[in-house]
């Protein structure tokens, strides 16, 4: 993932662009963009992906590219392998104590640091992490003052390092570093690779939600790599309430990274002032935000959805919040074919992971199997957008082909990441 050669030819110049069009945007003062400009000044295409990352091990943890071997007696979120059904294991981590950077400021969770090359601050910055609330990978503590630490680089727009949501090392000073103990009641995990949100309370897995991570795109004028959400380990941090931008409302936003918030899935407005989320809340389950967690706002069977979390967390009461990077060569798993399913036989549209659902209060369902799912009268069936059953095979196996080891899940992605390469050999 790190070694690949950068195949940049020409310099990333910095342009401004149009205001966003969406709520993440919001928080960002400044914007910018990369384009890349030949001596004419004509724009080049992007290159082709890079070569697809070697994988040494087969096991996935949030430092599966690290060049940084995982240390005997070394636990925590950099270490444990992304499986959430080893409940015990997963809580264990959220309850672990973070190790995040506070450079002593105001309104510190709004600010970054850098991390630099070299312990020396005019050396090259080789990264960005969020203040207060990012945690870092402690991998060296020295006694000249400084620390080597890990942590995906908290890379926003209007950065100075451009290293999109990838895992870097660097120095930082000691002094900075903190250790926090997380919330003892409530833990949150977010995984890329299946798109849910998974929330953990008193040592079990409570309920698992469809949320929607940040999707890299091109809008039409500018690549914005920076939608990405940001992988690591976070305390959630200030409850912001509603974002507005352009005509989408973002209700019960908290903060958790810098502009990356966790918020409810965004509405419009009707004429009458009804909410109307028909342009956004069927895309919950895939990537499609510019960068904040989207959450759903329709409650799963345990009754947990975004007023729940927003309820339940009170600002600085420093819940962690972990996200889990999709590498590529995740998959994910097919569930067994006797996992059971439930169903209206009388006209349901849907498919449901439990026999009560919010979607049907009153409605008393009919198990089945999801080795049955493809099977009449259940291959008409949608997944329901309350209780979120697992997806169809074919779904999953196609997921699956897109993160298969050796391929590039994110060529896009990948291509804008080659300048950060290109940044580090040129310094
Ligand atoms: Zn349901």
């Amino acid at each position: 993932m790190k070694r690949w050669i950068a195949i940049l030819t020409a310099a990333a110049l910095v342009v401004p662009a149009a205001a966003p069009a969406e709520e993440d945007d919001l928080m960002i003062e400044e914007i910018v963009e990369n384009v890349l400009l030949d001596d004419t000044g004509e724009e080049i295409p992007l290159p082709a992906a890079a070569p697809a990352a070697q994988a040494a091990v087969t096991v996935f943890t949030p430092s599966y590219a690290s060049a940084w071997p995982i240390r005997e007696g070394e636990t925590g979120y950099w270490t444990l392998p992304m499986d959430i059904t080893d409940e015990t294991a997963v809580w264990e981590m959220l309850m672990a104590p973070i190790t995040v950077v506070d450079t002593g400021k105001d309104s510190g969770e709004k600010t970054q640091t850098y991390l630099y090359r070299e312990p020396d601050e005019s050396s090259l910055k080789v990264g960005v992490v969020t203040c207060e609330s990012q945690g870092v990978r402690v991998l060296e503590t020295r006694e000249d003052g400084w620390s080597l630490v890990e942590c995906y680089s908290s890379s926003f727009h209007a950065t100075k390092v451009e290293a999109w949501n990838l895992l870097v090392s660097g120095y930082i000073p000691t002094k900075y570093l903190k250790q926090v103990s997380p919330n003892p009641d409530l833990g949150i995990v977010v995984d890329k690779l299946t798109q849910r949100m998974y929330i953990f309370q008193d040592g079990k897995l409570l309920s698992t939600l469809l949320c929607s991570t940040g999707l890299v795109m091109w809008n039409g004028s500018k690549y914005q790599p920076y939608n990405e959400t940001r992988s690591g380990e976070f305390l959630l941090m200030s409850k912001v309430g509603t974002l507005i931008s352009d005509r989408l409302y973002c209700d019960m936003a908290i903060r958790f990274n810098s502009g990356d918030m966790m918020h409810e899935v965004p509405h419009v407005k009707n004429a009458d002032g009804t909410k109307n989320y028909g342009s956004t809340e069927y895309k919950l389950g895939t990537k499609c935000s510019h960068g904040c967690i989207r959450v759903q706002r329709n409650k799963t069977p345990e009754g947990i959805n975004m007023s729940w979390i927003w309820n339940q967390v009170k600002s600085g009461s420093k819940v962690k919040f972990v996200i889990w990077e999709d590498w590529q060569g995740r998959q994910i798993a097919v569930p067994d074919a006797d996992t059971p399913l439930y169903y209206n036989p009388n006209k349901g549209n849907y498919y449901h992971r439990s026999s009560f659902c919010y979607s049907a209060k009153a409605i008393t369902f009919q198990p089945f199997t999801y080795g049955e799912l493809d099977q009449e009268p259940f291959s008409k069936l949608k997944q329901c957008p309350f209780c979120g059953p697992p997806l169809r095979e074919a779904e999953i196996q196609a997921v699956n082909e897109r993160y298969a080891e050796g391929g590039d899940h994110d060529e896009l992605l990948t291509s804008l990441q080659a300048g950060y390469y290109e940044y580090l050999q040129q310094n």
